[in-house]
């Protein structure tokens, strides 16, 4: 049974689902009981409401930023734009954050926020009003700064939403250097990074073929290993969803199947990602697209269709005992935060499937993040001080391998072999190495105990670990 956390009047779990990983991870672990206690628990839960204009009246906003752990700093984590939105959710959240920073050697510590409105139902000015207002109410308590606690997007907010918070931030700390450090996944324009927005969706693109390139525990689960011919099912056309959806064909899958809210659709041939994301854009729905084959009215159902992997990238809760017999897929790659639960994911272990956990599947955008973060404190966008430079070294090695061997390379071979890196690139590089490295370093952990069972587990035992020396090494004082 998952611990139940009752939260203003609601029986929610998440947290609780959170935790009792944490609790099973632990047993691998060697640490005492007071120091697993600190690092499970929340640090700091400010749970604050604020009052908007709207018509002729105000409205009273309920809002959250939990920091969950201090064992690095600043903390760091989305803020999630959700009528859904709740204390235990938000708590659950910034633990999943900690960990994840923990997994992809990322030095910060957890935190997230939550805004409980539909943006839907409110006006791009509203919007501004909310995000504004949310920002100051986070400056007088100290809940927010590029030392102290960074808030990037997460479900139901963008660039927009990051720009609002820039700019709230540095006007109400004039003349701080580090200003723009206060919150990532900004635009480029101010003061973001290339690549951010597209980072989480590639993390899990690359996280999917770490998983599918191991021929040991493709084996096992009857498939071939390599991305190629994968058939993908993928859940959510949002930020996560889009990007993993596209990358993933990019990488040789099959895109087979589409859920979004409004209902899901299948191809066995796969679907085309930006025709059916034009559709929707033109059309509000995925349904009507004309490549499909299969239409379901029921989200849930496309789930369930025909496919090797499975990519829920919408929402948490959604892979449960009530379908989890039903899924076909024998990969699970978590893009969104908690989409399986504790007792689906034992029941799909036990019937042979895999599962790549949230906490490092989707850890792309964490990892960018703080490559954004660097890029603000540095204040100088990367690559722009050793481009040239580079260049000017490949080319005078290119003209003496030329000279040497009197072989003349083409104007192709030429330009690729002297090209120094851009931000993109070096982005993308420093995340695809982020990537490789955590799927193995967590294999390896999932491999060297057979009783930690899963590769969530192995993702904690390996988090724990590593959060324990930090908080050993700082001490407590007074
Ligand atoms: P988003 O708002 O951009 O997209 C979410 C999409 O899911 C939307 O298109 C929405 O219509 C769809 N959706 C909502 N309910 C659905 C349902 N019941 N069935 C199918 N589709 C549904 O949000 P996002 O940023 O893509 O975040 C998605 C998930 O990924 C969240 O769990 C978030 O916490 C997690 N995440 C996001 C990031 C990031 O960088 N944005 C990073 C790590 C984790």
């Amino acid at each position: 049974m998952a611990t139940n956390i009752l939260v203003a009047d609601q029986e929610t779990h998440f947290f609780g689902d959170v935790c009792k990983n944490f609790d099973h991870a632990a047993q691998f672990t060697k640490h005492d009981a007071g120091l697993l206690d600190q690092i499970k628990s929340c640090n700091s839960v400010y749970r604050f409401r604020f009052p908007i204009r709207r018509g002729n009246g105000f409205e009273v906003i309920d809002a959250w930023r939990v920091e969950h752990s201090h064992h690095q700093s600043p903390t760091k984590g989305g803020i999630r734009y959700s009528e859904m939105v709740n204390e235990d959710e938000v708590m659950a959240l910034a633990a999943l954050m900690t960990y994840k920073c923990a997994i992809v050697n990322v030095p910060f510590g957890g935190a997230k926020g939550g805004i409980k409105i539909n943006p839907k139902n409110y006006t791009v000015s509203e919007l501004e009003n909310i995000t504004r207002r949310y920002t100051v109410e986070l400056i007088k308590k100290n809940f927010i700064g590029p030392s102290i606690d960074v808030p990037a997007p997460d479900y139901g907010s963008g660039e927009r939403e990051m720009s609002w918070i820039a700019d709230t931030y540095a006007t109400m700390n004039p003349g701080q250097l580090d200003a723009m450090g206060a919150v990532t996944g900004k635009p480029i324009a101010l003061h973001g990074i290339a690549g951010r927005r597209e980072a989480t969706g590639r993390g899990v693109a690359i996280a999917t073929r770490e998983c599918v390139s191991v021929g040991e525990d493709m084996q096992k689960l009857g498939l071939l290993p390599g991305l190629s011919g994968k058939r993908v099912i993928v859940q959510g056309l949002g930020n996560v969803g889009y990007y993993s959806a596209k990358f993933l064909s990019e990488l040789g899958a099959i895109i087979v199947g589409l859920c979004e809210f409004e209902g899901a659709i299948y191809n066995e041939n796969g679907l085309d990602i930006e025709a059916v994301f034009q559709h929707r854009k033109a059309t509000g729905s995925i349904l009507g697209y004309a490549g499909a084959t299969q239409e379901f009215s029921n989200t849930m159902e496309g789930l369930e269709q025909p496919c090797d992997i499975l990519v829920p990238a919408a929402l948490e809760n959604q892979i449960t005992v009530d379908n989890i017999r039903n899924i076909q897929a024998k990969i699970i790659v978590e893009g969104a935060n908690g989409p399986t639960s504790p007792e689906a994911e034992e029941i799909f272990y036990a019937n042979g499937g895999i599962i790549v956990p949230d906490m490092y599947a989707n850890a792309g955008g964490v990892t960018v993040s703080y490559f954004e973060w660097l890029k603000n404190l540095s204040h100088v966008a990367f690559g722009r001080m050793n481009r040239r430079f580079e260049e000017n070294s490949n080319l005078n090695l290119v003209n003496m391998v030329e000279g040497i061997t009197g072989v003349a390379l083409t104007p192709m071979q030429r330009s690729t072999i002297i090209k120094g890196a851009s931000e993109l690139e070096l982005v993308n590089s420093g995340l695809e190495d982020t990537m490789i490295r955590s799927y193995h370093e967590i294999r390896e952990i999932y491999k060297s105990n057979p009783a930690i069972g899963t590769l969530r587990n192995a993702a904690m035992v390996g988090a724990i670990n590593k959060i324990a020396v930090s908080y050993q090494n700082l001490g407590i004082w007074p």
